[in-house]
């Protein structure tokens, strides 16, 4: 029995309320706070537990500590944006309190995201016995499970690791991000990077594109390399891997816009004068695009997230496919939210409940894929993401 406290009141913040208020045997106290105290309010109302919420700055560490200090929360959950992660952490240390998070730290002003920030913190977190769990979303999250997993029970030594995330869902819009449009437009607009033969590789923003074809009906797509943070983590935690790569499935509309909109220097964050008022040229794009969250009620289809590994088991070549598919309807039913932020939101209710049970708590800094990931396959699966896991072998459109 634990109080926790949730930071951050968007997409994601809402399902992992939801999720935590399900588990009442371990969630028995949860507050939600964030800069707009009505947008957890208007959360709260959704369920049928009482939910004790605030507004905070979590930008400002004094406003952070007095919160925690009020609240006494075991453990903090963060699910604000990833600009907040230092300043909670920071918070958490001075108030001698437990963190999470799904999204590791970016500087604002520079877009770019990376982990030594935040293993920056592993002595201080050790010295005063608490922990930090990076990462526990579903990517990075549940696919550092999934290799965990793999590595675990299906094949000996993985060589290569290829993680790929479709979402074919429709919103019906022309043009709106499934997440908070900031954070992945600059994701999509970076260059791609993946490791190969113990280097990072470059490659120019969505210059990599194959066809693959995903199971559960949901057929062929497009995917394309890009770069993301759980590489940085798998990497180092499994040092055998010669090759770690992720993909995101784009539509051709969605590109078509990026483009357009890339051209005129709309996703520029670089400031710009514009009568007399300074603008960062993405903030005011978000400003136009509808809300992730507004998305929930109108998108159909399903999403489906996995790696597929390749290796070696009792001395033979063998590759492996695991996923879990989700259905933005149904999660919409659920929780009042679409698949994206559904598919975040409940491993961050899973890690913090591995981390409450005893399960997982340790002191220091954790990335997802050090810890033992049984428990946590095992509540995805009673929770609301089931995965499958197939032997594959055909040859796939990531084999190259
Ligand atoms: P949203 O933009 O929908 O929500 C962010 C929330 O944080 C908003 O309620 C916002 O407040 C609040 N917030 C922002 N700044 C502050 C601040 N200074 N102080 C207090 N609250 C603040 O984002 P999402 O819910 O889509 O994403 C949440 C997190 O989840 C992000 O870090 C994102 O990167 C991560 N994520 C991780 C994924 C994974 O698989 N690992 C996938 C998708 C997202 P306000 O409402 O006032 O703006």
């Amino acid at each position: 029995m634990a109080k926790v406290l949730i930071i951050g009141a968007g997409g994601v913040g809402g399902v992992v309320t939801h999720k935590c208020a399900q588990v009442p045997e371990v969630f028995s106290e949860i507050v939600l706070a964030s800069r707009t105290e009505a947008k957890c309010k208007a959360i709260a109302a959704q369920i049928d537990r009482p939910i004790k919420t605030a507004q905070v700055d979590a930008d400002n560490v004094p406003e952070l500590v007095a919160l925690l200090q009020r609240e006494q929360p075991q453990l903090v959950i963060n699910v604000a944006l990833p600009y907040q992660d230092l300043t909670i952490m920071d918070a958490c240390l001075e108030a001698g309190i437990h963190y999470l998070d799904t999204a590791n730290y970016e500087p604002p002003g520079e877009a770019k995201f990376e982990y030594s920030w935040q293993w920056a913190y592993q002595d201080r977190f050790k010295d005063a016995d608490l922990m930090a769990l990076l990462g526990s979303g579903f990517d990075p999250g549940v696919t550092n499970v999934f290799t965990a997993y793999i590595k675990k029970h299906h094949l000996d030594e993985i060589h290569y690791l290829d993680i790929i995330d479709c979402n074919a869902g429709d919103h019906g819009y022309p043009f709106a991000t499934n997440f908070n449009p900031e954070i992945n437009i600059r994701e999509v607009t970076a260059k791609g990077r993946y490791w190969e033969d113990g280097a990072w590789r470059e490659t120019e923003p969505l210059s990599e594109k194959r066809s693959f074809d995903f199971p559960a009906g949901i057929g062929p797509k497009n995917i394309y390399l890009m770069y993301h943070e759980e590489l940085e983590s798998i990497t180092k935690h499994f040092p055998e891997i010669k090759r770690a790569r992720f993909w995101m499935t784009f539509s051709d509309n969605y590109l078509k816009h990026l483009e357009v909109l890339g051209n005129v220097g709309m996703t520029s964050i670089e400031p710009v004068e514009f009568e007399g008022k300074e603008i960062i040229p993405l903030q005011f794009l978000k400003a136009l695009l509808p809300d992730p969250a507004s998305l929930g009620p109108r998108t159909k289809g399903k999403t489906c997230i996995g790696c597929v590994a390749r290796g070696v088991k009792d001395g033979k070549e063998k590759t492996v496919y695991i996923y879990n598919i989700c259905d933005h309807e149904e999660c919409y039913r659920e929780v009042k939210s679409q698949a994206i932020s559904y598919t975040t939101g409940v491993p961050a209710m899973i890690g913090a409940k591995m981390m409450l049970e005893g399960k997982w708590m340790q002191s220091g800094v954790w990335n997802m894929e050090q810890l033992d990931p049984d428990p946590f396959m095992e509540d995805l699966n009673k929770y609301g993401l089931p995965w499958e896991i197939h032997t594959i072998s055909e040859p796939t459109a990531v084999d190259e």
